[in-house]
């Protein structure tokens, strides 16, 4: 009998070994209230102006990158733009690290890009898990630097909700001085505004920020990201990507998103989610099955129950579907719930405490 040729085979090594990211919806559920991915939870309305779709895009289309670093309060020279904040993960990457040699850095409990990034291209992942307040552990990072091109800091972090503290991020620039790219993954930055080290750039040449379209700017259909870093940075960067990065549609959107009007959609967004991260983050602290609801500055909160499991399943079967963290370092019995309209949070409350009756 011939054997049919196996052709994972043919796959390089780390990819046949590489489990991709476990993004929400791959994870599917059959859920009517989707509290898994820090989406916000209703579309904003655009239009189509640019219909040209028979001409390429530009590489990165001009009114994009005037308007975000406008937004910003950078230069637009100091702006790249990209298919979402991860393809940014991944262009840091390819642009610094040398597979087999080099090693990037980051503290779990985090968001899971920055490994499977770095698995994807074969680079060494150096894995410092942070404190028990989940700051970083800045002796231990210290201690690990060796070989190290890229740092990344999640602030405010995803899972947990902290902004890390500034003077401990100093410290690790300061250690990568000269040797390695820090890149600050500012994702939900906009429910924090006044935590941003956007300033930081004019003092350190390694400083990268990452930022994206999809949570406080309700865009994570669109794919859209930012890299800020000073220009030498910035020009590497565009060696590595793509000619066409966005589509005509994605930088139209993206520009009226960041139109003054748009801005100022965000801000009240971004109001409405903070108002209801209080409401649901007190409910919960009601319940009995609640050990802890983590201080959250973004628009999700980490919650510990003493029976996640329990919860995470009947919250599923009930059709609202959360993101269980507990295989995360440090996050047992932890689940992560996204903040949706104040009508989702009630369902989230009224959910759990079916599951107690349930369970007597
Ligand atoms: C959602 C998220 C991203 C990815 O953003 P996209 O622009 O949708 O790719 C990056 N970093 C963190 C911490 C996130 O939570």
């Amino acid at each position: 009998m011939n054997t049919p040729f196996d052709i994972t085979l043919l796959a390089r090594k780390n990819v046949r070994q590489l489990t991709p990211y476990q993004s929400a919806r791959r994870l599917g559920g059959n859920g009517s209230v989707w509290l898994n991915a820090n989406e916000y939870p209703t579309a904003p309305d655009f239009t189509f102006n640019e219909k040209n779709l028979n001409r390429y895009p530009e590489c990165q289309p001009v009114n994009v990158i005037n308007r975000y670093a406008a937004y910003a309060g950078v230069q637009p020279e100091q702006v790249l733009v990209s298919r979402g904040a991860d393809e940014a993960i991944e262009l840091l990457i390819r642009a610094f690290c040398e597979p087999g040699k080099d090693a990037v850095l980051y503290c779990p409990p985090t968001y899971g890009m920055y490994s499977v990034s770095a698995e994807t291209f074969g680079v060494e992942q150096r894995v410092v898990p942070a404190l028990a307040d989940w700051e970083p552990d800045v002796k231990a990072i210290a201690s690990q630097l060796d070989n190290v091109k890229l740092i990344y800091l999640c602030s405010p972090n995803n899972p947990t909700g902290n902004i890390v503290d500034p003077s401990l991020i100093r410290e690790v620039l300061a250690l990568a001085k000269d040797k390695a790219i820090v890149a600050i993954d500012e994702a939900y930055i906009e429910f924090c505004p006044q935590a941003s080290l956007v300033t930081w750039l004019k003092e350190y040449p390694n400083l990268v920020i990452l930022r994206t379209l999809s949570k406080a700017f309700a865009l994570a259909g669109l794919r859209c990201g930012f890299a800020l870093a000073n220009s030498p940075v910035i020009e590497l960067l565009l060696k590595v990507i793509a000619p066409y990065p966005l589509s005509t549609p994605v930088a139209d959107i993206a520009a009226q998103a960041l139109t003054d009007q748009g801005i100022e959609a965000m801000k009240q967004r971004v109001t409405e989610i903070v108002r209801n991260r209080t409401y649901l983050a007190d409910a919960l602290k009601n319940l009995p099955n609640v050990e802890q609801v983590y201080c959250s500055e973004t628009n999700y909160i980490l919650v510990k129950f003493t029976d996640a499991d329990c919860v995470f399943r009947s919250l599923w079967e009930q059709g609202i579907i959360l993101r269980d963290q507990q295989r995360q370092y440090g996050l047992a019995g932890c689940l992560r719930i996204s903040i949706g309209t104040r009508q989702e949070c009630d369902s989230v409350i009224t959910a759990i405490k079916n599951r107690q009756t349930a369970n007597v």
